[in-house]
């Protein structure tokens, strides 16, 4: 066996270049900490955009950007800002992106896109095979690359080749008004292996391949001319320690050093200590559902007056893809709920919802979870969604309550969560009247499950199992029937 090559739109640094100076900064994302088993010495390469336009690079700089990505074990391919304009903002964000997430009505079928899409995904393709040798294992990562297992594939017959979609893969009737769908499926299958979060985005994904291109499948296996493609789960963790140790040491370290966040949240607990914080952290996204349940909020607040000025719900939105109109038109929509609601409901000594429009360092995001009684996340459509899972990874004395979303992946794994279902208002307001009344106890019983199985199931887990099914089904030598 050869190099492991992980190939994703973005490479796992940041490149910062100030008066000439190049720094690599590596990333600290759940995806580029679970490869770190997969991706480290000298035995593989990470190949990806460096964010970074052609247009914005300096030529004379050319080398060296090269050079300090190569020894992060890293190579770039290189994008004009056309290019990422049709293949990332347009095809990726404004297609796929809400197409698989269901949202039909906005998904952008747009030829030129497309085109642009192809065009880049040959480049990626092209920089592996230049790259990789035969016996190489290559891993390539969601959904703005799913030409390249096939583009590969064509030059590279008897490559392990993986491919792993990080969102979901939608039900057959959504996916079968893709133009390209058929060109999308035959890019897929250039894989030996292609992984998904959860058991219902892999049956999707077979019921479209049997029903578009007319392939025997048979269990989890596929057969097209003389190869067997596997599709299985493989549900994403998290880095687990790295959320409860930052957990402990918020904790350890509570009297000596404090957040200005901290300090806030601990005087507004300290004024009214039987107040109730409920959370939610998510990008600024509409398949994330934060108007709906700002929505929510308030026909729980009339729903249950006893708790007017008892609870408050803290949203932290990350802004995300703001050049694109939906998510402006969303931004707006959710900066007038939230005044509309904070101008009705709030008193001289309570506002109803403390909002957050910015992305927060990592300690404040501890700060955050560690602080609040209950998380509320109520994604229309979500691949995964992690937070609920670093939630739950934080809570050391096992308190806390999660609300999820059944709509979410995660919530496939965390059946002890509250589950719910986003769009129905009376049963969130009831479930957040549960999450507030729930004794002590049964969190704990709750949480203790949960988090014995984020522990086990881990980001580096989730990395080895689906790099041990890719080699396994090399060395199984069913490649071919
Ligand atoms: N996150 C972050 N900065 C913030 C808020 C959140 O880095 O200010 C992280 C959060 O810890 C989580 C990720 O963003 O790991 C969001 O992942 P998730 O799967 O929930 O949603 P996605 O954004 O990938 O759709």
């Amino acid at each position: 066996m050869g190099k492991t090559i992980i190939i994703s739109n973005r490479l796992p640094i940041q490149l910062q270049i100030s008066n000439g100076n190049i720094d690599a900064i590596p990333s600290v994302g759940g995806l580029a900490t679970g490869m770190k088993s997969v991706h480290s010495g000298n035995e593989s390469l990470w190949v990806g955009w460096s964010g970074l336009t052609q247009e914005d690079t300096p030529p004379e700089l050319e080398k060296d950007i090269d050079e300090a990505l190569e020894k992060n074990g890293c190579a770039k391919v290189n994008l004009s800002a056309e290019e990422v304009e049709g293949f990332y903002f347009g095809f990726s964000n404004r297609t796929i992106w809400p197409l698989f997430h269901y949202f039909l009505e906005y998904s952008e079928f747009e030829l030129d896109f497309w085109n642009t899409y192809r065009e880049v995904n040959r480049k990626f393709a092209d920089a592996i095979i230049e790259k990789s040798s035969e016996d190489d294992v290559i891993w390539v990562h969601d959904y703005q690359l799913m030409l390249v297992p096939q583009m590969v594939r064509e030059k590279r017959p008897n490559t392990s080749i993986g491919f792993f979609l990080h969102i979901p893969f939608p039900s057959y009737e959504i996916f079968r008004t893709l133009p390209w769908r058929e060109e999308v499926l035959q890019g897929l299958l250039g894989s030996d292996l292609i992984g998904f979060h959860t058991y219902d985005y892999e049956r999707h994904f077979l019921s479209s391949v049997r029903r578009l291109l007319g392939l025997e499948v048979s269990f989890n296996d596929i057969y097209l001319d003389n190869r067997v493609i596997k599709v299985d789960s493989f549900p994403m963790g998290i880095d687990y320690k790295k959320f409860k140790t930052a957990a402990q040491d918020h904790e350890q370290n509570k009297n000596t050093h404090k957040s200005d966040l901290q300090k806030r949240l601990d005087s507004h607990k300290a004024s009214a200590p039987d107040t109730k914080l409920i959370l939610s952290i998510d990008r600024l996204d509409y398949s994330k559902g934060i108007a709906k349940r700002i929505n929510a909020f308030e026909y729980f607040l009339n729903k249950y007056p006893e708790y007017k000025e008892k609870v408050r719900l803290i949203i932290l939105a990350v802004p995300s893809r703001s050049n694109v109109p939906q998510y402006q038109l969303l931004k707006r929509e959710i900066d007038e709920l939230v005044g509309r609601i904070n101008g009705e409901l709030a008193t001289v000594n309570w506002t109803p919802i403390w909002y957050f429009y910015r992305s927060l360092p990592f300690e404040n995001l501890i700060d955050l979870y560690t602080s609040s009684d209950i998380a509320w996340l109520t994604p229309l459509r979500d691949g995964m969604n992690l937070v609920a899972k670093e939630y739950i990874a934080t809570r050391t004395d096992k308190t806390g309550v999660l609300i999820l979303s059944e709509m979410a992946g995660s919530a496939y794994e965390m059946n002890e969560a509250l589950l719910i279902n986003p769009n129905n208002f009376e049963e969130q307001a009831d479930t957040l009247k549960r999450a507030i009344t729930m004794p002590e106890e049964e969190q704990k019983s709750r949480n203790t499950f949960l988090q014995n199985r984020l522990e086990r199931y881990n980001v580096e887990v989730w990395a080895n199992e689906f790099m041990n099914a890719l080699k396994q089904k090399k060395e199984g030598g069913d490649d071919f029937i």
